[in-house]
């Protein structure tokens, strides 16, 4: 039986693009949360959803590094550990791969309202692709918008509507996820730096590492973060064995999870599953460094749009029309 990863194996690879200072231990962090009486009561709040777990962590998965700070040899252990973890509980024979950034790349989305017609495919490709339980819809990555036709205000956007029909006449459709913000507010607000952007600008989470506070579901000003209450409950066949640890792999419960641009395949070079499932070419997704791309078309050639500008946080996610 492996041991637990420990601080003194640990070697900091320095993988990360925003995770460079050393990561705040988790047990340090509650220790230090319960210094006061103040902050003891302050803490109870966010970390109630922690209280009476059930499914609780093993040693290993507790003791595990962050994901910054694990070196080959101890991935290696981790991502074995984690197939067995996954074929124990829901009794599926899984791949489990650590998917890296590729050199030169910076991934960035583009989205043509004027294309969307508003069927939810994009929504259910995604919650299969990245293990997403169907009877779920609230964990969905993706939202859908029905918007009034003269109405930019998203507040009065319709996510509950009904595809039949869709389109309907005098609405438009606005898809919102993940904007892989560059200046993220969801990271800074982490306090264990469970949460950070890699070099080809996905923000990813380190689902062990994730103490389950929510700050940075408060700190997201697009609503793309999603809390599980509960362990997700499959049938081994609905199950996508194709994954990656910062990705799709099955969530714990009581961890935050979000859009990661489906790295499992875009590391591959393949598309998001979104892109292959809209059936009308909406989506567009490609490397924004690369001046011949797709992206750097639009962005040249369009009239692009971000969402909440003033929020300033930079999104790698644009909106155009074709006209
Ligand atoms: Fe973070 Fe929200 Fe920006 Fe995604 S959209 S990077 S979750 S602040």
């Amino acid at each position: 039986m492996q041991g637990p990863e420990t601080d003194s194996e640990a070697k900091d690879t320095n993988r990360s693009s925003d995770a460079a200072e050393p990561p705040a231990s988790r047990r340090g962090f509650l220790k230090a949360g319960m210094g006061t009486m103040a902050a003891f009561a302050a803490m109870g709040g966010v970390l109630e959803p922690l209280r009476g777990l059930k499914d609780r962590p093993s040693l290993s998965q507790f003791l595990q590094q962050h994901y910054t700070r694990l070196t080959p040899e101890m991935m290696e252990r981790v991502l074995e550990r984690t197939k067995q973890e996954i074929a124990r509980d829901y009794g599926a024979e899984v791949d489990v791969k650590d998917y890296k950034p590729m050199t030169g790349v910076e991934f960035a989305y583009a989205l043509n309202l004027g294309r969307c017609n508003g069927l939810r495919r994009c929504v259910y490709a995604c919650m299969k692709e990245n293990n997403i339980p169907l009877d779920h819809p609230e964990m969905a990555y993706i939202r859908v918008l029905e918007m009034d036709i003269d109405s930019l205000d998203l507040e009065q956007g319709d996510v509950l509507y009904t595809t039949d029909p869709a389109p309907k006449e005098g609405k438009y459709y606005m898809p919102i996820q993940c904007n892989q913000c560059r200046k993220p507010p969801c990271t800074k607000v982490c306090p264990v730096q469970a949460t950070w952007t890699e070099p080809d600008g996905v923000t990813v989470v380190d689902y062990n590492w994730c103490i389950g506070c929510r700050y940075c579901m408060a700190g997201c000003p697009y609503e793309a973060r999603r809390f599980n209450w509960t362990k997700p409950a499959f049938r081994p066949e609905e199950i996508n064995p194709e994954m990656s640890y910062l990705g799709n792999r099955i969530r714990l419960r009581g961890v935050v999870e979000k859009c990661h641009f489906c790295l499992q395949r875009t590391r591959q070079g393949k598309n998001p599953a979104c892109v292959e499932a809209c059936p009308t070419g909406s989506r567009i997704f490609g490397n924004v460094l690369d001046p011949d791309g797709k992206i750097q078309f639009i962005l040249k050639h369009k009239r692009v749009y971000i969402l909440k500008a003033d929020a300033g946080t930079i999104p790698r996610f644009y909106y155009f029309f074709d006209v």
